[in-house]
């Protein structure tokens, strides 16, 4: 952590509902919303445009090396290039979320993502959402969330989305990798969004923070 800047980690499985949480605190809390997964997804569509095989690490490695990958934020949101351009809609498309999984289970594009996205918090207080926020990138931060939702009702969120998506597949493969599985980080707070409504997780998700000492820590900077 910076001595200045604080993140919140929001983890969580697939269609969980933890990007629209991140989305409404950052507004809420005047943060930056770092949504890590667009990264590993923006290496994954240049795979993909590449033609690479996202299953053999070795050939994503070598390619990799050859990319010049851009992290900042604009407008209050992370943003990402892969040789000075930005993938933008292509991030969803369907050869991506089948491909993402095994390119983000490489520890070389891990630790080239994770470098960025520890960086980022030289910019300011962030809130920023994956699978290993909490366990991996921010392990010292006390601001820890995990969204959670039934496998069924993350599909239907999918489906109504219009997209094709293996969330149930995905999460299997993002759990079971070796290097930075999706788990429940140690100190985060699990809340499940299957039943509830956003304005509800989110409540909940705030008194956390709170108890957390999240605003506290803010009067703390405004008086200093
Ligand atoms: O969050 P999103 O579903 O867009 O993430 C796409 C994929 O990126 C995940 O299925 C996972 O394989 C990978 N990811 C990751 N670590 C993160 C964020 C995403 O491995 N912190």
């Amino acid at each position: 952590m910076s001595e200045t800047h604080h993140a919140i980690a929001i983890d969580g499985p697939a269609a969980s509902g933890k990007s629209t949480v991140a989305k409404v605190l950052a507004k809420r809390l005047g943060l930056i919303m770092v949504n890590s997964g667009a990264m590993y997804r923006a290496v994954t569509w240049e795979v993909v445009r590449q033609g690479v095989d996202p299953t053999d690490p070795a050939a994503v490695v070598a390619l990799l090396k050859t990319l010049a990958v851009g992290c900042g934020v604009k407008d209050g949101h992370s943003t990402m290039t892969i040789d000075g351009v930005g993938p933008g809609a292509e991030l969803r498309f369907e050869a991506v979320n089948a491909a993402v999984s095994k390119v983000s289970a490489v520890p070389e594009v891990r630790d080239v993502l994770v470098a960025s996205q520890r960086d980022l918090l030289r910019l300011g207080d962030l809130v920023m959402e994956g699978r290993d926020i909490g366990s991996v990138v921010f392990p010292d931060t006390p601001f820890k969330l995990y969204i959670d939702a039934s496998e069924e009702v993350r599909r239907q969120r999918r489906a109504a989305e219009g997209q094709q998506d293996a969330v149930g597949e995905r999460d299997r493969q993002d759990a079971q990798r070796k290097t930075s599985p999706l788990v429940v980080a140690d100190g985060a707070v699990v809340i499940d969004s299957s039943e509830i409504g956003i304005e509800e997780v989110v409540e909940k998700a705030l008194e956390v923070l709170k108890q957390r000492g999240w605003f506290e820590r803010e009067s703390e900077e405004a008086r200093s």
